[in-house]
């Protein structure tokens, strides 16, 4: 049974770097109708935020990334939190007890000190950062000189019982360390550039290495699929999993994201938060496309996919092993792509809609109900050629919901070079024809052919009609095709912004 976890500590927001791992955990899963499980990795309280782990969880609900076992569903490896515990459905604060994890992560380190593979270290603060610049001076790797692994048995044991502080360190054996990882194949690692690492601290917390290797074990994970920043420490991980003679899992480090410059991706050179691409009008399925090819191919031309579709494609395999840089240009593209899926059906449409209406109001204040959300997915089915985003639509539809702004600059410039002359000319006679339509839904092909014969008549092009009506209608150049936008104005609509114009 495949089974993989998103391990995230909980330091603030779901960045998009996690939710790309987060993604390929729960597609691996799901392909092979395995478990993905969402771990809090909080044993580092120095680092903890709270409500981070609940925004988390909330941007992870939003992309559609749904776990087996979680600190919010359960499961048979509870807790889900490293530290402390969280409430059924809230998550930790500062007030909730002690994870019981706390005891399973003492007990292995005391295992590992009565097997000798690991040591009690007393070693002062002072002591340690005098050790680690002379390691720095003569370009040692591993950082501790172990004193400490030097005492006897008995003396670290009369020591911690008389109430010495000290922390626990692995013991690295000689030799050399072989990472068997499914991106970057057999990476090896000298053992003496990997540190004696601290595995329980002195405030009886364990620290990610041991805390992460006693979890993915217990809790019976096959693979651990996570960025490529954990590659150093995996030598560390595959020794302690020796140490306790446990089967080493599967690894695939995924590349790093960076900025379109090369650099690491950081909040400051754009959105890194999940977020923030949601509130920037993003949709999840687009996101998730992006970040899902953000690494990883399809092995084939397609780029468009909802989770369905990636589920299907994905592999291990064909992940890159080289960083990969994020496009906000691609997303743009991705998200019309989806914008476009989505206008293909009238749910798509109303999902829209709902979506839209808030952020039309924040712009035109509140909307009169004559304007349902089968309206404005009507307007978002008129402008869709013409946006990435719905974001893109408010400052677009204005005349849509209110009369257009004749006397703005921009549009007293349309209309000089439409002419007056012009306006005059033909505004009578499609006023007339718009009066005398039948009522209910305007006839598009009918109209087209009665602005055809206005403009034959006058020896205009049909495009200088269109474009009158359109100046007419919406007051702005750009805008939804003049049909369409008739259409969906209605007639009564229509009528009433020729008359506007003519008077
Ligand atoms: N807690 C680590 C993180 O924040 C997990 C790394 C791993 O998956 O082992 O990314």
């Amino acid at each position: 049974q495949l089974r993989v976890r998103f391990a995230p500590s909980p330091t603030g927001y779901l960045h998009l770097g996690g939710l790309r791992t987060a993604l390929y955990n729960f597609l691996l899963a799901r392909q092979n109708g395995g478990q993905c499980i969402l771990r809090i990795e909080d044993t580092d309280q120095t680092r903890y935020v709270p409500g981070a782990a609940e925004s988390l969880v909330r941007a992870m609900e939003w992309a559609g990334i749904k776990f087996d076992e979680s600190p919010v569903i359960g499961g048979p490896h509870e807790p889900y939190h490293q530290a402390r515990n969280g409430s059924e459905s809230a998550f930790i604060d500062t007030t909730t007890p002690a994870s019981q994890r706390l005891e399973l992560y003492k007990k292995h380190a005391e295992t590992l000190i009565d097997c000798d593979h690991a040591y009690r270290c007393f070693c002062s603060p002072e002591r340690l950062s005098i050790v680690r610049l002379e390691a720095q001076k003569v370009g040692r790797m591993a950082s501790y000189d172990r004193k400490c692994a030097m005492l006897s048995k008995q003396e670290s044991q009369e020591r911690a019982d008389s109430g010495e502080a000290f922390v626990v360190r692995m013991k690295v054996p000689e030799g050399k360390t072989i990472v068997q990882d499914e991106v970057h194949g057999k990476v090896e690692f000298s053992n003496k550039e990997v540190d004696d690492s601290v595995l329980m601290k002195s405030d009886g917390y364990p620290t990610y290495h041991l805390a992460n290797v006693v979890d993915d074990h217990l809790m019976d994970i096959t693979h651990v699929i996570r960025g490529q920043e954990w590659l150093p420490s995996a030598p560390k991980h595959v020794i302690l999993y020796e140490m306790f003679g446990w089967d080493v899992p599967k690894f695939a480090h995924v590349p790093l994201l960076l900025n379109p410059d090369k650099t690491k991706l950081s909040k400051r050179s754009g959105d890194v938060n999940v977020e923030d691409y949601r509130d920037k009008g993003y949709f999840p399925e687009a996101v998730v496309n992006f970040v899902a090819l953000l690494g990883w191919h399809p092995g084939s031309t397609d780029e468009i996919f909802d989770m369905d579709g990636l589920t299907a494609a994905f592999s291990l395999k064909n992940i890159q092993q080289s960083n990969a840089v994020v496009l906000r240009e691609k997303l743009d593209w991705i998200n019309k792509m989806h914008l476009l899926r989505r206008a293909e059906t009238q749910e798509g449409l109303q999902a829209m809609a709902v979506l839209l209406r808030p952020k039309i109001e924040a712009d035109l204040g509140v909307l009169p109900p004559k304007y349902s959300n089968d309206y404005i997915a009507r307007v978002i089915d008129t402008l869709k050629e013409r946006i990435k985003n719905i974001h893109d639509v408010p400052a677009l539809c204005g005349y849509y919901f209110r009369t257009p702004e004749y006397n703005s600059q921009e549009s007293l410039a349309y209309r000089n070079k439409i002419g007056d002359d012009t306006l005059g000319r033909i505004l009578p006679q499609t006023l007339d024809y718009f009066k005398s339509c039948e009522p209910g839904e305007l006839d598009k092909e009918g109209a087209k052919k009665a602005m055809k014969a206005i403009a034959n008549e006058h020896k205009l092009k049909l495009s200088d009609v269109m474009n009158a009506l359109r100046y007419t209608v919406s007051g702005v150049k750009v805008g939804a095709g003049v049909l369409e936008t008739l259409a969906t104005l209605g007639r009564p609509c229509v009528v009433e912004r020729i008359e506007m114009v003519l008077s």
